[in-house]
């Protein structure tokens, strides 16, 4: 297989790829596959409870909050989040940390009243906050922050404590790859096809007080008063995704959890750093240093025309996904939690031989 370095959809750990294969016709002699039964099935509902209980597990999700399994991406939730927690007479506030940041906002603003606390424009969004310094108004019904910027490979190290206004987070780009306090959150959500599983599921972690109060002129779909309550059954879930997940968080467990996979993440991003840092004429990396992304590593070579046949050669050698997003241009290395250690290690090994070789 080629290590791939792409920024989603997603990479799935080859194991669960090859359990897949071998279940994929007949799920454990059932004689028929789990994308063919009933989401209201026995077979199915282990599934569904299993890994509802795995997220709790391996998060440290406590028991006042629901997991949910909704479809329509991580964008879906840039408007259901206003929707839902933004109530007349109160602001959504938000950090524009960069484009996912910036989309978060554009759809807010549909819905009501937002302010932005802080801005990373003068940076061009290669910084973040302190989030000491970062203080919601009295009138805030939400802080949103993105955790994981995946184009500007900007990446918070801590949150902010916002007290009694819910932290809300999008963690598409870095959910389970790290460890952090749940409880600092009201709302966490994330697009699964990148640490998760595949596409077509998005989590949401929500504090029971949160879910409740979803407002009751709202479509049926758009409240996650009614997932909550359905326990993500209330239409047909995304039954191959949340069936792949399961196995992902398995294959998770098996490795020593989140805390096991950021030792591991944080050696893959230690690897390509050091090179980008122990090349300075060559490499460069555009983020300020104490939030460098250990997800997305976003690097630039002397020029354009180097970048292309540095791409080029990690192709030809078995790696893929390396340029950088159109909007930014350069490279970016993504190191999601599938992506074995060698993986990085070969990356590094030929981003130090390239250098060598034109620097
Ligand atoms: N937020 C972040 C941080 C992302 O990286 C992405 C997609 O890459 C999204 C939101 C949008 O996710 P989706 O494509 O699931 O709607």
């Amino acid at each position: 297989r080629k290590y791939n370095f792409y920024a989603g959809p997603s990479t799935l750990p080859v194991e669960v790829l090859e359990e897949l294969k071998e279940e994929i016709a007949d799920y454990h002699g059932e004689g028929l596959s789990m994308i063919e039964t009933s989401h209201r099935s026995p077979m199915y509902d282990r599934v569904h409870e299993e890994t509802i209980e795995l997220f709790h597990e391996l998060m440290g999700i406590p028991v006042n909050y629901k997991v949910l399994f909704i479809g329509g991406g991580a964008t879906l939730q840039f408007g259901m989040v206003p929707m839902n927690l933004l109530k007349p007479g109160t602001v959504g506030e938000y950090v524009k940390s960069g484009s996912w940041a910036g989309k978060a906002i554009s759809d807010a603003r549909t819905i009501g009243q937002v302010r932005i606390l802080w801005d990373g424009k003068d940076s061009g969004y290669t910084a973040l906050p302190d989030p000491v310094s970062l203080k919601p108004g009295n009138d805030a019904a939400y802080l949103h922050l993105t955790s994981n910027e995946t184009i500007g490979g900007v990446q918070w190290k801590a949150f902010p404590k916002t007290g009694d206004i819910p932290l809300v987070a999008d963690m598409s780009s870095d959910i389970l790859s790290r460890t952090f306090d749940v409880r600092d959150f009201g709302l966490i959500y994330a697009g699964a096809q990148k640490n998760i599983g595949p596409a077509g599921v998005t989590v949401v972690i929500i504090r029971d007080d949160l879910a409740a109060a979803s407002p009751e002129n709202l479509p049926a779909y758009l409240r996650y008063k009614i997932h909550a309550e359905k326990n993500s059954l209330y239409n047909t879930p995304p039954v191959f995704a949340i069936y792949a997940i399961n196995k992902v968080l398995r294959w998770l467990k098996a490795r020593g959890g989140v805390a096991g996979i950021e030792k591991l993440n944080t050696q893959k991003a230690e690897a390509i750093y050091s090179v980008i840092d122990g090349n300075p004429g060559f490499y460069s990396s555009p983020v300020e240093k104490s939030v460098r992304s250990r997800m997305n590593v976003v690097f630039r070579l002397p020029s354009e025309e180097l970048e292309k046949e540095f791409i080029t050669r990690a192709k030809d050698k078995g790696m893929l996904g390396l340029k950088g997003h159109r909007d930014v241009g350069g490279c970016r290395a993504s190191l999601y939690n599938a992506l074995p250690l060698e993986g990085a290690r070969a990356l590094a090994d030929l981003m130090k031989d390239f250098a060598a070789e034109k620097g």
